[in-house]
């Protein structure tokens, strides 16, 4: 049987009469890089809390390297940040590291956090402050550079890019190319669609509780005989007949 890094099978979530995702079919290799993309309140966090058993399936079924999502095995080889980071306010940067990489059962190698922070552009002075004192760009940072030095397979990241400054989040794409050469897999979701473009081998674009399209970002333009990501996007989701358009999966 094929072993996929992540498998939604008919996966529904209703909150109270509110259906937020009605049947949610698809699967990630291992080693892709998966966009996971929708207008605002299309579902995007429910699938990372449904997926991360954060949030109780209405019904259908989850599962992450073959193991049910809701064993705590099911989360071994994986690591998330939410899409609003904020570590322990009384914790300088340094200790959030150490503390982290040994949840992680990694050992705190100085040259290895130097070389992460500066991906990130996140000045080394700054692991000696208390968290609290961090800007939202830089709490995403640690948190960024935490997942990063973590050796996880799989990266699961909530809007990774929110709160990034130009450098930073240009060094990181590059960082996250290097990680794919090296077998890791990710599925984040974003609004920035040059991102996906950049960085993804397939993206989900999620609209009105199903999958819209899931595909290469080639094959969504192609699809919707356009010139580029956005204006396929718009097309996308402009496609309101409630009938999924996607070929691949559903
Ligand atoms: P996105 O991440 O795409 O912006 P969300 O997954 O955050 O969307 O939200 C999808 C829908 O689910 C929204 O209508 C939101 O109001 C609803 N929702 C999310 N969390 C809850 C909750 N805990 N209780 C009730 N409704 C929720």
């Amino acid at each position: 049987m094929r072993l996929y890094a992540i498998e939604f099978d008919s996966v529904r979530k209703q909150y109270r009469e509110n259906i937020v995702l009605s049947r949610i079919s698809f699967q990630i290799e291992p080693g892709e890089f998966i966009g996971l993309v929708g207008v605002n309140g299309a579902g995007k966090t429910t699938i990372i809390k449904c997926l991360l058993d954060f949030a109780g399936l209405t019904s259908g079924a989850i599962k992450i390297y073959g193991v049910t999502h809701t064993e705590t095995d099911s989360r071994s080889k994986l690591v998330f940040l939410p899409e609003k980071f904020m570590p322990p306010y009384y914790l300088t940067g340094k200790d959030f590291l150490k503390y982290s990489l040994e949840l992680h059962k990694i050992n705190y190698d100085e040259h290895e956090v130097n070389s992460i922070l500066d991906v990130l552009d996140l000045d080394r002075n700054a692991l000696l402050k208390p968290v609290r004192q961090y800007s939202k760009g830089m709490a995403q940072k640690i948190g960024l550079a935490s997942c990063l030095l973590s050796e996880k397979e799989l990266f699961i990241f909530d809007e990774p890019m929110s709160g990034l400054d130009p450098k930073a989040r240009a060094n990181l794409k590059q960082y996250l190319l290097m990680l794919k050469d090296k077998g890791k897999s990710l599925f984040f979701s974003t609004h920035l669609l040059d991102d996906v473009n950049f960085l993804c081998d397939r993206i989900i674009i999620l609209h009105g509780g199903d999958i819209r399209f899931f595909g290469s970002p080639a094959e969504c333009i192609k699809q919707y005989k356009v010139d580029n990501l956005e204006q396929a996007y718009m097309q996308c989701i402009g496609n309101n007949t409630g009938e999924p358009v996607n070929s691949t999966v559903i």
